[in-house]
């Protein structure tokens, strides 16, 4: 572990460490790794920065994650995740050690704190991201984001103020294994006077909710408003349990009630790596594709043989949904 001269630049491609939930929010090892990648384009480090009290083991973990560089504030002034301090923090950071590109989680945290960051850097800031690349002419960040709506996908460049930053959508990309073997450097630059909190937290606890994690299952069973009622809604439950994956969700039927918020995909919901998402009665719009593009195979069901959805499907099935589920449960049902 190394103690740091302020004075020394450290550049490069620099990710936030959203550590709350490490092991099911998994959004700060997928920019380790793409990170990486862009820095290696860039000759350059990837840096991840941690702000917080007892968070060595974090630091540990980025490093076995691909972390070149780990910069850690510990102070008890940062225990609880707080946007106006910990935004004095790392734009003290910034100035001080100038990084190229600085990157962090679509998460609820993120959003809020990213957007204040850019404000007092004065710099550009794309939101929501689902791809990142470098233009290897001009060097710089290609942000690949939703815009209009979603309706389109806006290839973004910030080309006169540093850094570029972009929070990242949870899942677009893959995390690198866990290397115990792997050596970076840990660090302990100075964190200045900090401000007097406006907020305080008096005490927090974890919300009670049923563990789905959709986002790692092999199979999902995605539905969207086609299905009509609640009832045929259900029916997915079952046909997840027979293929042993989760159920997924368009905003439509979360809306009407037919599924718990948790099960959203999508650009504002979850990304799935599923070998197989088998998605009923949506039409396949650029916002719910977003979060199924990285399944293997994506099989459609919808009565519309013009919907979107088949545009995307490596096999669709045209037809009544109420009709195919329950044929589909009866043949699984006598095979399983
Ligand atoms: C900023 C923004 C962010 C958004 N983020 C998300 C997001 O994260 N996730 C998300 O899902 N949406 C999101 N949306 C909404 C998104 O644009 C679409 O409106 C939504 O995905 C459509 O859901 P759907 O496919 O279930 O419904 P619809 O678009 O209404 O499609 C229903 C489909 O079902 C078919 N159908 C009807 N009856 C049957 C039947 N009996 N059998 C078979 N097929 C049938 C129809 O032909 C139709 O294609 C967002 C929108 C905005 C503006």
């Amino acid at each position: 572990m190394n103690r740091m001269e302020t004075s020394k630049p450290i550049g490069g491609v620099w990710v936030f460490g959203d550590y709350r939930n490490y092991f099911q929010n998994r959004v700060t090892l997928q920019l380790i790794a793409k990170g990486k990648e862009l820095a290696g384009k860039l000759d350059t480090k990837i840096t991840v920065i941690l702000l917080g009290e007892q968070i060595h083991q974090f630091a540990m973990e980025y490093v076995a994650h691909g972390a070149d560089v780990v910069m850690a504030a510990e102070h008890p002034e940062l225990k609880e995740y707080d946007v106006e301090t910990y935004a004095t923090v790392l734009s003290r950071w910034v100035e001080a050690f100038k990084p190229e590109i600085l990157l962090a989680g679509a998460t609820s945290f993120g959003r809020e704190f990213f957007p204040r960051l850019a404000k007092r850097l004065r710099t550009g800031l794309s939101a929501d991201c689902v791809e990142l690349e470098m233009d290897p002419e001009s060097c710089l960040l290609i942000q690949t984001t939703p815009a209009f709506g979603g309706d389109l996908l806006a290839d973004v460049v910030t080309p006169n103020h540093r850094p570029q930053m972009a929070t990242v959508h949870p899942g677009v990309f893959r995390e690198l294994p866990h290397n115990a073997e792997a050596v970076g450097r840990i660090v302990y630059p100075d964190v200045g006077p900090l401000p007097d909190p406006r907020v305080r937290v008096v005490r927090s606890r974890r919300q009670r909710t049923r563990n789905v994690n959709v986002e790692d299952a092999p199979v999902v069973i995605a539905g969207g408003r086609g299905l009509g009622s609640k009832r045929s809604f259900d029916m997915l439950f079952e046909l997840a349990e027979l293929l042993e994956g989760e159920v997924g969700a368009t905003r439509p039927a979360i809306l009407a009630g037919w599924a718990e918020e948790e099960r959203l995909l999508g650009q504002t919901g979850k990304t799935v790596k599923a070998k197989l998402v088998i998605s009923i009665g949506t039409s396949g719009a650029l916002q719910y594709t977003t979060g199924i593009q990285g399944a293997e195979t994506v099989i459609a069901i919808n009565r519309d043989p013009h919907a979107p959805i088949f545009r995307i499907a490596d096999l669709g099935l045209i037809g009544d949904a109420t009709v195919l589920v329950p044929m589909l449960l009866e043949a699984l049902r006598k095979r399983l």
